[in-house]
């Protein structure tokens, strides 16, 4: 059993929210950045979400890979945790350093590159 790609993203980027429609690909904002329009667009079925502006993408259980820095297999346990409720932590406070990129590598937050002007908002 597997957690829905919804209680995944809701899980690891607060305040994002889920599209109402609920077939196909389905555009929403991306997880990843803020943003006021949307340019991601999940799937509920494939249980997949992927993003055409900053190449964010995934699904179950590679987001929570990279949100957590686990295995494989971990992350399955985790995916199962998460769809009964029964999800702690893994190494106590989840961190939430380096902003909001999934495909960052945990840890090196304060060597984040930064933004370059033209994509400053
Ligand atoms: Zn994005």
């Amino acid at each position: 059993m597997t957690a829905p790609i919804v209680r995944v993203l809701e899980h690891y980027f607060e305040g994002w929210e889920p599209p109402a429609e609920r077939s196909g690909w389905v555009p929403t904002l991306c997880p990843s950045h803020p943003e006021s329009r949307p340019s991601a667009a999940v799937n509920f079925g494939k249980g997949a979400v992927r993003c055409h502006s900053c190449g964010f993408r995934g699904d179950v259980i590679s987001i929570i890979r990279e949100m957590e820095g686990v295995s494989f297999a971990d992350a399955q346990r985790r995916a199962a945790e998460l769809s009964d409720g029964s999800h702690q932590p893994l190494r106590g406070q989840p961190e939430r350093q380096s902003g909001r990129r999934v495909f960052g590598r945990p840890g090196t937050g304060e060597r984040a590159q930064p933004v370059p002007p033209w994509l400053r908002r």
